[in-house]
């Protein structure tokens, strides 16, 4: 454990390298997340663009944990917060558009949403579904998300990514190791940009179906509550929200946490949820669909931190 907060003696903020972003002491998590609920990062560090994050990893004392987040679509922090430094790419320099042809190069702190107007006005379709994913590009490429019948790796050309030590490397599919839902690439790898592989289209087209499946969502998901989407894997060939439901757990509640009323696979914080409520709830689900159907439900969404 690190710093004055997770128990150490010397404040981490003394030993890290000067840096031309900024660092945050004691940040508060549960504002970048979309379930708003989790403990503090130890330091948050949102460098100003790669070549600061790259100083940053090489004088960076030895040994002090190192967390990427990106939109927080996609994470359950726990309420005791994440030990030593959490990165957040959120200058312009992370969120740079360019193409080449029908490929466009994304940095990994772009909104997925704001590449639908660059997409339109290029004429490049077949990347619609990035853009309703809630989150950005780097949290896109470590989930390898997915919806209305594609994913990330699907569409994915190369990338560029900056690890533990400092070294900027291209990578490839190969490299990331796709499956679903998750890319196998090493915990110490931060994305900085990505490559994704799209066709030509006519932008009226292009936004037809961009409006298509914002409205899926408007009208089948609880996109406007404190959720993280579906919390549990689809199990090989079967689905997390029906399992749960023929076992019982709509309408399941802990504290300020509770099943979607709207979709049985999302949890909601009502807004006074903690996030070990959050926690419990989903284990709850795993146990209750374990004694009816022997099915071991594995979490999608991901879990990080220390418990209070
Ligand atoms: C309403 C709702 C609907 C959703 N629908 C879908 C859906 O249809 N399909 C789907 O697949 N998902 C869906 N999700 C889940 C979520 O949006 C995706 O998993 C998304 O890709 C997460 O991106 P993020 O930027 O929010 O990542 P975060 O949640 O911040 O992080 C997720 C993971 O990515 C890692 N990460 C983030 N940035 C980087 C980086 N730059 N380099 C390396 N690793 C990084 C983090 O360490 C973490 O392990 C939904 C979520 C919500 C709330």
């Amino acid at each position: 454990m690190f710093g004055r907060l997770f128990g150490a003696k010397t404040p981490i903020l003394e030993s890290l390298p000067e840096v031309r972003g900024k660092y945050i002491e004691n940040a508060k998590l549960a504002k970048h997340t979309w379930f708003g609920v989790g403990g503090p990062a130890e330091v948050l560090f949102l460098p100003e663009d790669a070549d600061d994050l790259k100083a940053f990893m090489m004088r960076k004392p030895e040994g002090i944990p190192v967390t990427v987040i990106g939109g927080g679509s996609n994470l359950l922090i726990r309420d005791g917060g994440i030990p030593g430094v959490v990165v957040k790419l959120d200058t312009p320099a992370f969120k740079q558009i360019t193409f080449n042809g029908t490929e466009v190069t994304v940095g990994a702190g772009l909104k997925n949403s704001d590449l639908k107007k660059a997409l339109v006005d290029n004429g490049v379709g077949g990347l619609e579904f990035i853009c309703s994913v809630p989150g950005r590009i780097g949290g896109l490429l470590r989930t390898n998300a997915g919806c209305f019948g594609r994913t990330v790796s699907d569409v994915f050309v190369k990338a560029h990514i900056l690890n533990d030590w400092g070294n900027v490397y291209e990578t490839t599919a190969e490299d990331f190791n796709f499956s679903y839902r998750s890319s196998l690439f090493p915990d110490d790898w931060i994305v900085l940009d990505a490559t994704f592989k799209g066709e030509k289209a006519a932008p009226e087209e292009i936004k037809k179906i961009m409006d298509e499946h914002s409205e899926y969502r408007r009208s089948h998901q609880p996109i406007n509550q404190k959720t993280a989407g579906s919390t549990f894997k689809n199990p090989d060939g079967l689905q997390a929200w029906k399992l749960i439901k023929e076992a019982g757990c709509a309408g399941m509640k802990v504290g300020g946490a509770e099943v979607s009323p709207m979709h049985c696979n999302f949890l909601i914080n009502r807004g006074k949820a903690t996030a070990a409520d959050i926690e419990e709830l989903g284990e709850a689900i795993i146990e209750k669909v374990k004694a009816k159907t022997a099915i071991t439900l594995e979490w999608e969404v991901r879990r990080m931190g220390v418990k209070k």
